[in-house]
C-alpha cells in the first residue's frame, strides 16, 4: 500500500515538472491533397487550410502534390500515417493503387474531409462517390443517385428525378442554417449564420447513403439557384471511417470567413477523433451579420 503511494507521488511529481508532458505537441497529422483543380486559387485555399489546421495546436500538417496534369503514378502517399486526409484536388483519376490505398485507408477508420469543388473529380469512381454522399460535374446524373435535400416544411428528400448533378448561380453571401446543433460540429453555433460570398452549390446528387446533414443553405431562386434548402455541412460514415463534407469554400474570401475556418477545423478534428474540443469562436458571424479574417500570405 505504502509502496503505490509513493509510486504514485512520483508519477504525480514528473508529471507536474516536465512541460513536454503536460504541454504536449500536436498529437494528430493531417495530409492534404492536392494538384490539379478547375479552381486557380488552390494553392492558396491549400495554404489558407493549412494554416487554420495548424492554427488549432492540435494539428501538424503535410500537403501532397501531384503532377499538374494526367494520371501521376509517382503519387502515392502513405495515407495510413495520418489521421486524417483532406482533399482540395479536382483532377485527373488517382493511380489504381492509390486508389485502392485511399479506400483501405478510409474504410479501415481513416478521417477524409471534402472541400468544395473537391466534391466535382471522380464522378466515376465508385468508392469515392459513396464516401462523399454527394457530388456535382464530372458526368454525375441519376445514375450517380438522387439529388438530397431539405424541402420547405425541414423534411430530408431524396429525389430519384433525372438530371445532371451540380450547379450554382452568381457567388453571394448567404445563410447557412443548422439543422442538427447537438452534433460535435456544429454544437454551439448559433443556428443560422451568415457565410462570406461564395458559390452556393445546388442539385448535388449521389449515393447519400449514411449520410448525416447538419447545416444546409436556401438556394434562392432570385439569385440562380435550386430553390431548394441545400446541404452545406454533413458526415458521412463509410465502414470504420468518418468522412466530413462542406461544399463551401470556393475563393480566398469564401475560404476568410470565420463560419468556414470553424467548420473545417471542428470538422477535421471530429474526422480524426470522432470528438471536437476546439471552441466556437468569439468572432464567428451572427444570423445576420458575416464575419471574416484577412488571410495574409
Ligand atoms: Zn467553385
Amino acid at each position: 500500500m505504502s509502496r503505490l503511494v509513493v509510486v504514485f507521488a512520483v508519477i504525480t511529481f514528473v508529471v507536474a515538472c516536465s512541460p513536454g508532458l503536460v504541454q504536449a505537441e500536436p498529437g494528430l497529422t493531417a495530409l492534404i491533397v492536392d494538384g490539379q483543380n478547375n479552381h486557380g486559387n488552390w494553392p492558396t485555399t491549400s495554404k489558407m487550410m493549412k494554416k487554420y489546421l495548424e492554427d488549432t495546436k492540435l494539428f501538424t500538417v503535410e500537403i501532397a502534390t501531384t503532377a499538374k496534369s494526367g494520371t501521376d503514378e509517382s503519387f502515392r502517399p502513405d495515407f495510413a500515417k495520418y489521421n486524417v486526409v483532406v482533399s482540395n484536388y479536382n483532377g485527373a483519376p488517382w493511380p489504381e493503387a492509390t486508389r485502392k490505398a485511399f479506400v483501405d485507408y478510409v474504410k479501415g477508420g481513416g478521417g477524409f474531409v471534402v472541400v468544395h469543388a473537391a466534391n466535382n473529380a471522380f464522378g466515376d469512381w465508385r468508392e469515392y462517390n459513396e464516401m462523399i454522399g454527394l457530388g456535382g460535374w464530372g458526368g454525375r446524373n441519376e445514375a450517380s443517385g438522387p439529388y438530397v435535400y431539405f424541402d420547405a416544411e425541414g423534411k430530408l428528400v431524396r429525389d430519384e428525378a433525372k438530371g445532371s448533378g451540380g450547379h450554382h448561380g452568381p457567388q453571394h453571401p448567404f445563410q447557412i442554417i443548422v439543422r442538427d446543433g447537438q452534433h460535435p460540429v456544429t454544437k454551439g453555433m448559433p443556428k443560422a449564420w451568415m457565410h462570406v460570398n461564395d458559390e452556393l452549390y445546388d442539385l448535388l446528387r449521389g449515393p447519400g447513403e449514411n449520410m448525416h446533414i447538419l447545416a444546409t443553405a436556401y438556394a434562392d431562386k432570385g439569385k440562380g439557384g435550386s430553390g431548394r434548402h441545400e446541404p452545406m455541412i454533413f458526415t458521412v460514415e463509410y465502414g470504420k471511417g468518418r468522412v466530413f463534407h462542406t461544399p463551401m469554400g470556393h475563393g480566398n474570401d469564401s475560404q476568410e470567413c470565420v463560419g468556414f475556418i470553424t467548420t473545417l477545423q471542428r470538422g477535421a478534428e471530429w474526422a480524426a477523433t470522432g470528438k471536437v474540443t476546439l471552441p466556437i469562436p468569439d468572432d464567428f458571424p451572427t444570423a445576420d451579420k458575416t464575419s471574416q479574417r484577412k488571410f495574409g500570405e
